[in-house]
C-alpha cells in the first residue's frame, strides 16, 4: 500500500461551473456572467487539461501534491463515458494524493455510492478523502431528525469494504457557519456519525459570489487562514481554473508550464 504521507502542495482543481443546487451563500455559482469571478456559465475543464495539471504537479521534484477538486459540483464532471472518479483514480495512480468537494447529493442512491467507492478502491490504493458541504444553506440533511441520506450511504457502502481499505476512505463534513452561534449542524448528529468515524468541521461563510447577498450574516473571521510561504519553494497552494494556475486571485501562471513557478525545484 502506498505510505500516508502528507502533501507538501495543493491545488485546487475547479472542474465545471454546473451545480444542481442553488445555495443562496455560493461562492461560485452565479446567475450570469460575475465580473469579479473567472468562473462563468459553460466552464469545464478537459480531461486532457485535468491530466496536464496532474503530469506537471507529479513531475515537480520533492514534492507530493494534494489535487482537491471542486465545481461547481464536481460529480457531474464528465467527458467521453469518464466521471470523477477516473479524475481521482488518475490522480492517486499518477503519485498525488486526491480529494473532492462535494453537495453529496451523488450519494443519494445506495448503487451510485458503492460503485463510486468500489471503483476507486478496486483500481486506486492512495486515501481518498470526500469533503460534504453540509449546512442549513445546503438543505441536505434532515434538519428534524439530524440524519442525511449521503453520509448513511457512505457508511453503508464503508461495511462492504475490509478495516484496510475502509480506512482509505474518510469523509469530513465541511459546515459553512454565520454569526448565528446556532449555525452549525446539531451536536447530536455529530455525535451520531462521529462515533462511526465522519468528522465534522465549521468553515465561516466568506464574502464571496452570492454570499455577498447575506453580508449581514458574515462571522466576525469570514476569509481563509493564511498559508505559510517558504522561501525558494515557489507558491504552496494553487489554483487551476481553465488553461491559468491562480494563487489567491492573482493569475500567476498558464498549465503547460507551471515548472516555470518552481525554477528551483525542476
Ligand atoms: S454552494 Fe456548492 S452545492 Fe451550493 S450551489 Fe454552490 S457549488 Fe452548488
Amino acid at each position: 500500500m502506498t505510505d500516508h504521507k502528507k502533501p507538501t502542495h495543493i491545488m485546487g482543481v475547479s472542474l465545471l461551473h454546473k451545480c444542481n443546487f442553488n445555495c443562496e451563500h455560493c461562492g461560485y455559482i452565479y446567475i450570469g456572467d460575475a465580473e469579479d469571478h473567472v468562473i462563468h456559465p459553460g466552464y469545464r475543464l478537459t480531461w486532457n487539461q485535468i491530466m496536464t495539471a496532474i503530469s506537471e504537479c507529479t513531475s515537480l521534484k520533492n514534492s507530493y501534491w494534494n489535487l482537491n477538486y471542486t465545481g461547481g459540483e464536481p460529480t457531474l464532471w464528465e467527458e467521453d463515458g469518464k466521471d470523477l472518479v477516473d479524475i481521482l483514480i488518475a490522480t492517486a495512480n499518477a503519485g498525488a494524493l486526491p480529494t473532492y468537494n462535494t453537495n453529496g447529493s451523488y450519494f443519494y442512491d445506495y448503487d451510485r455510492t458503492y460503485g463510486f467507492f468500489h471503483k476507486y478502491i478496486e483500481n486506486a490504493d492512495t486515501p481518498l478523502k470526500t469533503f460534504i458541504s453540509m449546512d442549513k444553506f445546503h438543505k441536505n440533511y434532515d434538519q428534524e431528525t439530524g440524519r442525511a441520506k449521503s453520509l448513511d450511504n457512505i457508511l453503508k457502502v464503508l461495511e462492504t469494504f475490509p478495516n484496510d481499505k475502509r480506512g482509505l476512505l474518510p469523509t469530513h463534513v465541511v459546515i459553512i457557519v454565520t454569526k448565528d452561534p446556532d449555525s452549525s449542524l446539531p451536536e447530536e448528529m455529530k455525535q451520531y456519525y462521529g462515533s462511526m468515524g465522519i468528522t465534522f468541521g465549521d468553515f465561516p461563510m466568506l464574502d464571496i459570489g452570492k454570499a455577498k447577498n447575506l453580508r449581514e450574516q458574515l462571522p466576525e473571521f469570514s476569509g481563509y487562514p493564511p498559508m505559510p510561504v517558504k522561501e525558494g519553494s515557489g507558491p504552496p497552494v494553487l489554483v487551476l481554473v481553465g488553461d491559468d494556475y491562480y494563487v489567491g486571485n492573482t493569475r500567476t501562471g498558464k498549465l503547460g508550464r507551471m515548472l516555470d513557478l518552481y525554477s528551483d525545484a525542476i
